[in-house]
């Protein structure tokens, strides 16, 4: 490695929103203070009270991607992500630990009143909408239920609502999202939260330099 990386600062891939405000205690337990909100700057790469790390704010899905090329040292995904991204058969990613931020269930939904057990046991073709295609296809092949998936980038609920599939999947956390749209959760598919990736390049020649912040994210995220 060039004397020039070497001394550029480690950088930790996070998205916007609750990954981004659950990882702020953790940096904090590492001594590391953010001073500016991915919320409010439009500023992609963020310093932090620690000359030696900076953030970089990317979509939740390209996380995995920093991280595995290398532009960024570590990250941080929910495993709905890194499903569906291993499902590409991408290596490169070391996933130490689970943080246990972020969680939620990955869940079938479908609208109040559709009779998802009686649809089940009737062996009919479901139609399911969702952005987590793999996961999907993976937990109606462990049940034996015919399905066709259709994938989604947002707003999954709709879906049932106007006709365009019979069940979704996707992410719940509180459930709030799912009642103010008339569908209701009928099966877990995977319990779901956040987890510390790195690159195995920066690990074997900054490993050093970025154990610390490993050994605090993970003595924080067991407290
Ligand atoms: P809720 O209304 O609290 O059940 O949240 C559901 C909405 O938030 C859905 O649109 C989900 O896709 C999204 N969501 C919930 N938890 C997470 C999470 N941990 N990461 C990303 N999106 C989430």
């Amino acid at each position: 490695m060039s004397p020039a990386s070497q001394s550029k600062p480690l950088t930790l891939a996070l998205s916007k929103g609750r990954i981004f405000d659950e990882t702020m205690p953790l940096l904090a337990a590492a001594g590391v203070q953010v001073s500016e909100n991915p919320e409010t700057s439009r500023k992609l790469i963020l310093p932090t009270s620690n000359p030696d790390l900076q953030l970089i704010i990317v979509r939740a899905s390209d996380v995995p991607t920093y991280v595995q090329y290398g532009a960024a040292d570590f990250g941080i995904a929910g495993k709905d992500v890194l499903n569906e991204h291993t499902a590409q058969e991408l290596g490169g990613l070391y996933q130490p630990i689970d943080l246990n931020i972020a969680q939620c269930r990955l869940c079938v939904a479908v609208r109040e009143g559709f009779d998802y057990e009686a649809a089940v046991h009737q062996g009919s073709r479901l139609r399911i909408a969702t952005k987590y295609v793999q996961a999907a296809r993976e937990h109606f092949a462990r049940k034996g239920v015919y399905v066709d998936i259709i994938k989604l980038y947002g707003s999954m609920e709709l879906a049932p609502l106007v006709g365009l599939a019979d069940a979704i999947v996707d992410l719940v956390s509180t459930g709030n999202t799912l009642k103010a749209n008339h569908l209701v959760a009928v099966e877990d598919v995977a319990y779901i939260s956040s987890r510390l990736i790195i690159n195995q390049a920066s690990l074997k020649t900054r490993g050093q330099r970025l154990q610390p912040f490993i050994d605090a994210f993970a003595r924080a995220s067991t407290t």
